[in-house]
């Protein structure tokens, strides 16, 4: 059973094409919402979390405080690094526990930095969605009310869609003029 990735830049689109997929009968593992779950709830992953950034990591009742850790790792790149290399293992493993309990012709892994992280190159094939610095822009201003400079600064750490599709299989235009019903159907016909 092939593992296929599909990444994207913020906003170009890449839960609403899985959704799609998902109708498809295709099992979707959303890599950064399943992050989010272990660093709660997988102890050894708790551990190592606790041993970077001390007690101040969880709050008195158990649930991991995003906004300490955020503020840390945005000025302490050292911290960040660290805290990558404990949780990319960590969502490597579970995706593969995942992956290997799932009865389809192809799962999907989506998550936002495939391509930065290198975890591409432990997936079979690559789908990258695109669309429009602008229209991304737009619509996570819309759907998460947030300010344009903070869905910027997010583009920021991203590596560029030129770069990302030198390494993708294939490309999903998501800019609202050809159907994302049409490419995806051609895209799982393909694979399956
Ligand atoms: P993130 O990187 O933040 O996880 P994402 O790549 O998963 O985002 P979505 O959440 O699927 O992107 O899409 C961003 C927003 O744009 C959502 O509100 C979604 O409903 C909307 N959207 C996506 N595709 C289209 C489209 N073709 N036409 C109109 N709105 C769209």
């Amino acid at each position: 059973m092939q593992q296929v990735g599909i990444t994207g830049g913020i906003g170009s689109g890449k839960t609403t094409v899985c959704r799609i997929f998902e109708t498809l009968g295709i099992p979707v593992y959303y890599a950064d919402d399943r992050a989010k779950m272990l660093m709660t709830e997988d102890d050894e992953l708790r551990e190592h979390i606790t041993d970077i950034f001390g007690d101040a990591a969880y709050g008195s009742d158990g649930s991991l405080d995003r906004k300490h850790l955020a503020s840390v790792v945005f000025s302490d790149k050292d911290k960040l690094k660290a805290l990558e290399a404990v949780v990319h293992p960590a969502v490597h493993r579970d995706g593969q526990n995942w992956h290997a309990a799932q009865d389809a012709p192809y799962t999907l892994k989506e998550a936002a930095l495939l391509v930065e992280n290198g975890s591409y190159k432990l997936l079979d094939k690559m789908i990258m969605v695109f669309a429009p610095e602008e229209t991304r822009i737009e619509r996570v201003m819309q759907r998460d009310g947030t300010e344009r400079s903070a869905v910027e600064a997010r583009m920021k750490a991203q590596l560029s869609d030129a770069e990302k599709m030198k390494v993708c299989d294939f490309v999903i235009y998501n800019e609202g003029k050809k159907s994302l019903i049409k490419q995806v159907l051609n895209i799982h016909r393909q694979l399956k």
